[in-house]
């Protein structure tokens, strides 16, 4: 079987779309910079793995498995930032669909979750996300605080949405304020592709 390596996906928008809630400068920084530099590392911690193991030679393997585990949870999390965000014209501002229906019945409403999860977010302590995530065993919503990309990740709760709150994410659009990026990113959450993933989550 051939042995592939990550890549950086391309966006659905383009650099300059998510204005005024995220700038072009921000945007391109942390896609081609920050987010280019996880896919790197984890594809460079594979190739290095590939070579040890073909010559038969160590490696540090607790040193490695947690840069893996911090680079590849880097590139999988920003993939998820990136396809749920839209151009705030087009975006629907509220959830739609059984997305909808879920929000209300785990949370009382969309905006008692809002300020859960906006809460949430404003209280990861450095470098980390907030993501709403599905339990397949209770049928629940839930708020997920991750520290960096790979720190209190709960096994098999799927994500549905992830919102990034590394400085960053936003220092060069809100510097210090970390609640101002948080709340324009509610005008720009891609809504029906967030139920479109919601259901296909609940068939996994
Ligand atoms: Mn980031």
């Amino acid at each position: 079987m051939a042995k592939e390596l990550y890549k950086l996906p391309a966006l659905k928008y383009g650099y300059a779309d998510l204005e005024p809630y995220i700038s072009e400068e921000q945007l391109r920084i942390h896609h081609d910079k920050h987010h280019q530099s996880y896919v790197n590392n984890a594809n460079s911690l594979l190739q290095m793995m590939d070579k040890a193991r073909e010559e038969g030679t160590d490696f540090d393997y607790k040193a490695t498995a947690k840069a893996f585990s911090f680079n590849l949870g880097g590139h999988v999390l920003h993939d998820y930032f990136w396809w749920e965000m839209m151009p705030a014209e087009k975006a629907g501002k509220e959830p739609t669909g059984e997305l909808s229906d879920a929000i209300k019945e785990n949370f009382g409403g969309f905006e008692r979750f809002k300020k859960e999860f906006s809460q949430v977010a404003s209280g990861v302590e450095g470098s980390g996300w907030a993501a709403l995530t599905f339990c397949k065993d209770t049928k629940r919503l839930g708020i997920m605080q991750i520290e960096k990309h790979n720190v209190n990740l709960i096994p098999d709760y799927p994500i549905i949405m992830a919102l990034d709150v590394w400085e960053h994410a936003y220092y060069l659009d809100y510097k210090n304020e970390r609640g101002k990026f948080i709340d324009a990113f509610w005008n720009i959450v891609d809504w029906e592709e967030l139920d479109k993933w919601f259901r296909k989550m609940q068939k996994v």
